[in-house]
Parts: C-alpha cells; structure tokens; sequence
C-alpha cells in the first residue's frame, strides 16, 4: 500500500526519504506517478527550510522549495519577473517549485538555462552528507538526475550581482501563457569601459540538456571587443550550432529549432552590440 509522509523539517523528510521507493512531491505540476500502489510520497510542502531565499554576496541561494509566484516577488533580482511571467499560469506557478523544475530535468525546463548561465550549483542533501554540485554534472541527460538514493535537491545557487550586468531571457512558445518551450535561452553580459568582460549563454530545447559553452563565449568576447561585424558572428554561429542536436517533437521539427536558435543568436548579438 502506497503510504504518504508531511515532513516539517529536512530531518524528517530524510528520514522519510529511507523507505523503499519513495517518491518527493514538491508541488506536483509535473509528476508522472504510474500504476504503482506501493512506495511513499513525501510531501515536502510544509519544509520551511526549503522555501528560502538567501543574498551571499555575489550570490543567490534559492530553496527547492521557493515557488515560482515567490520568485515573483524577489524585485531584487533584475530579470526574474520577466522569466517566471512566462512560465505557466498563476494557478500552476502558485505550486510549481523550482526543485521540481530542476529535478525533472526536462531538455525546455524554463529555469535550467537561468541557472547554467549563471554557473548554478545545486546542493544535494542526505542523512550525514551534503554535497554541492555544478548544474552541468546534476543535469545528467533527459529527465535524468544525478541524485542518488535517500538525497534531496536543497537548494540552488547562482553567480547574480546586482550591478554591472545585462540579463536576456528569451523563450519561443506556441502561446505567450501556459505553453511549454520549443527553444528557450538565457544570456548575460557586462562592459566595463566598453570593453565586453563578460558573456555567459545557456540554449534550451536543443539537444538532451541545456547547451552552455564556454570556449564560444571567451570567442565571442574576443570577436565583439575587435569590433567584427555579423559576418564574423555567423562564422562563431555555425561552429556554436555543431553542438546542438534539437529532435522534432510534438511541439515542432528539429530544422524549425536550429533555424529559431539562429535568430536567438543574432538577437542576443544585437543586443550586446547596441550596448557597446
Ligand atoms: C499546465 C502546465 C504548464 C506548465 N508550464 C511550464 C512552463 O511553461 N515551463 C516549465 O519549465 N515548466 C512548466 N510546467 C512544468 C512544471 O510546472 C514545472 O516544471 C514546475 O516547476 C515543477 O515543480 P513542482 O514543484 O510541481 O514539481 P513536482 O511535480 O512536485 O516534482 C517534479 C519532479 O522533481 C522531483 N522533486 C521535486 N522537488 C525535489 C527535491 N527537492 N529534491 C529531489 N527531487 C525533487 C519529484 O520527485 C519529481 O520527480 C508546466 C506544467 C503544467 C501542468
């Protein structure tokens, strides 16, 4: 028989976390639970621990259990509005949770690029041990996670100074509300002098995982501060798209992904160009 745990507290939930087969409910938007009448689930609604949002400095600390409304409300963080407004609806934001979002390591899960742009780490807990994680080594492929038995995804920390930065979130969707990606991206940069210091890229929907690559952003620094047109730009594109892998879907086919992934690109490239 199926059982069903409440914890209040994380020692509770790992406690709980030790039976056979059991089963994390953060918000349940997103669970696939089968036909099986056996295991535990846990409900880690109630874990106030886990619903924190914390400034360290340069850094953010978001708890797995923050929903995306919460999220909302951090006006602090520059480009949050604008990338939870276009996740969902009201009602399914209310539970949704960026824990579950990040385990289900969906290839258009809307906040992963957010947090491979800006060199997120996930900190994973279990009974005596809690390890923290880059999200490219968490993010294993499609739905796949490297949580093993017993852990919990605590929380997720991302590089966010509040100063200094541009922050660009774009995501292609069949409708602006309720509707799941095709292709999403997030970016950041900053000049300093008016000399480009930093650029930083996350594409979605491309392949099995979210793409971050680092050798074509340090390229891409070089290109922009030698003043190169978008001729050279669509040289670095073409070397870019060589790592994507975009399947045809329910949603829409692979060649509509790599076109769309272009024009993401160039519209990024405009921006970061306007503001030189
Ligand atoms: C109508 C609708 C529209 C949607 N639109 C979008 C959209 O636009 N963009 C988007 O990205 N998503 C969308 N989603 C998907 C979903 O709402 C989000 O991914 C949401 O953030 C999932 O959070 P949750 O708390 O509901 O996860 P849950 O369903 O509770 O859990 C999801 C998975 O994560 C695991 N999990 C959760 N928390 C933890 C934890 N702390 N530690 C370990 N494992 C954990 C669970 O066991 C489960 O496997 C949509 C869903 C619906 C139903």
């Amino acid at each position: 028989m199926m059982k069903a745990y409440y914890p209040e507290t994380l020692e509770e939930a790992l406690e709980a976390l030790k039976n056979k087969d059991s089963r994390i409910i953060a918000g349940g938007t997103d669970l696939k639970l089968g036909r099986t009448q056996e295991g535990s689930l846990i409900f880690t609604e109630g874990i106030h621990e886990l619903k924190k949002i914390t400034r360290r400095d340069t850094h953010l600390a978001i708890g797995a259990g923050v929903t995306l409304s919460m999220l909302l409300e951090e006006r602090e963080i520059p480009f949050m509005e604008k990338l939870v407004r276009s996740i969902a609806s009201p009602g399914i934001r209310n539970w949704a949770s960026v824990g579950g979002n990040l385990c289900n390591a969906s290839p258009i899960g809307d906040l992963l690029p957010m947090v491979y742009a800006l060199d997120g780490r996930v900190k994973l807990i279990k009974k005596g041990c809690e390890r923290l994680l880059p999200i490219e080594e968490f993010i294993l492929g499609r739905k796949r996670t490297a949580l093993e038995e017993e852990e919990l995804l605590k929380e997720v920390v991302i590089y966010c100074p509040v100063e200094g930065y541009k922050y660009f979130w774009i995501k292609i969707s069949g409708r602006e509300a309720n509707s799941l990606s095709k292709v999403n991206s997030f970016a950041t940069y900053k000049y300093e002098e008016k000399k480009l210091v930093d650029l930083k890229i996350a594409m979605g929907g491309l392949g099995p995982t979210v793409i971050r690559e680092r050798e074509i952003e340090e390229e891409l620094i070089e290109v922009i501060n030698r003043g190169e047109g978008v001729e050279e730009l669509e040289v670095l594109f073409k070397e870019y798209q060589k790592l994507f892998r975009p399947v045809t879907d329910q949603r829409s086919e692979s060649s509509y992904k790599l076109g769309v992934s272009r024009k993401i690109y160039l519209n990024l490239m405009e921006y970061i160009l306007k503001d030189k």
